[in-house]
């Protein structure tokens, strides 16, 4: 089977990388390269690895079973669950954690294993996803102290996630505050101070970090060359790394607009159509289950995504300088979104080029 497909440019991936290394670097920052977003393929860990990367975090332990002999630390990013504490343990030198409770038995499970397990606490600045509140920090600190079977190497915080709050100056000096408040107050020195995913990129370079910062958990910007904040492509960076071909399997002229009483779509929903009259339209053989329509732009700007279903796409050709024929490829640039539903959608072939 050879469509659709997601290519992977590797010469351009390992440039990104590395040009985010060396943006870090100055500002003696390491980079946490996150995998979550390739849904546990092994080359992909291989290109970060060659590029230069020490770190590694993921949100799924399932990932870290696939690339665990590549050297490296690897960091658990999603807090763990219970049951999949002896996982945690076995494959993670360290994870972000929010809840004590998780925790102590982070630390139970790790005594019994003469293991300790690396902890960074997770302090909610504002984006109101995990974490502690940040006048909770120190007390919570002192508590994952006491434990014997974890060690606490450091804070970490997060933005731009669930609540769309960007990393501010003030945010940042708050958070490193609680740093120095823990340290003096229990004579511990933490050094993993984990200050932001790619969307807190922009301060790097800014100079707006504060110095204390020496981790930044960072997908996104590498992947996509571009900045969450300001979406402007990263001086140095490529964005058109990856990209989606789709196969036309059918090309109509059809009316734009469905014909008889209006039900339910195969999702539940309730569609609108735009009568745009008889308009010429291309079926890709590419669908729900393996992309995200709306993350997902034509190369050919004439291009319009209409929607689609599960194993189809439709797209509106009419404005396209273009010739289509049956058995012609569509290029797709990608969004976040999409690139997950690829890398995870079995259907889809996964190829690397030079
Ligand atoms: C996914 C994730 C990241 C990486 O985010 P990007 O926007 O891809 O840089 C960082 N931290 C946590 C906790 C995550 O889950």
């Amino acid at each position: 089977m050879a469509y659709p497909r997601i290519i992977i440019n590797e010469t351009k991936f390992k440039n990104n990388v590395k040009v985010a290394i060396d943006i870090c670097k100055k500002n003696n920052i390491e980079v946490l390269a996150v995998t979550k977003g390739f849904v546990g393929n092994r080359r992909m860990a291989e290109l970060y690895y060659e590029a230069g990367i020490k770190y590694f975090g993921d949100s799924r332990l399932e990932n870290f079973e696939v690339y665990k002999d590549i050297p490296g630390h690897k960091q658990m990013l999603r807090l763990p669950q219970i049951e999949e504490i002896p996982k945690l343990v076995e494959l993670c030198d360290s994870s972000l954690n929010g809840d004590l409770t998780i925790i102590k038995k982070i630390s139970e499970y790790s005594l019994k294993n003469n293991k300790i397990h690396q902890v960074i606490l997770m302090v909610d600045m504002g984006d109101r996803r995990e974490g502690v509140l940040p006048e909770d920090a120190l007390k919570t600190a002192g508590e994952i102290i006491k434990l014997k079977g974890v060690k606490l190497i450091g804070i970490g915080c997060n933005f731009g996630c669930y609540g769309a709050r960007v990393p501010s100056k003030e945010a940042m000096n708050k958070f490193i505050d609680i740093k120095r408040n823990i340290e003096k107050t229990y004579g511990i020195k933490l050094f993993h101070i984990s200050g932001g995913n790619s969307l807190s990129l922009h301060m790097v370079w800014e100079n707006t970090m504060p110095e204390e910062v020496n981790f930044l958990r960072m997908g996104f910007a590498m992947i996509f060359g571009t900045e969450d904040m300001y979406r402007k492509t990263i001086p140095g960076m490529y964005r058109d790394t990856f990209r989606c071909e789709a196969e036309i399997v059918e090309i109509d002229k059809k009316s734009s607009l469905p014909e008889g009483a209006c039900g339910i779509d195969a999702f539940g929903h309730k569609p609108v159509f735009e009568d745009l009259g008889i308009i010429k339209r291309l079926i890709c053989a590419i669908g729900k289950l393996d992309t995200m329509f709306d993350a997902m732009y034509p190369y050919d700007k004439d291009l319009k995504i209409l929607g689609g279903s599960s194993d189809h796409l439709i797209i509106n050709a009419q404005d396209s300088k273009i010739n289509y024929q049956v058995g012609d490829v569509i290029s797709f640039d990608l969004d976040w979104g999409s690139l997950l539903y690829l890398f995870n959608s079995k259907f889809v072939e996964k190829v690397f080029e030079k």
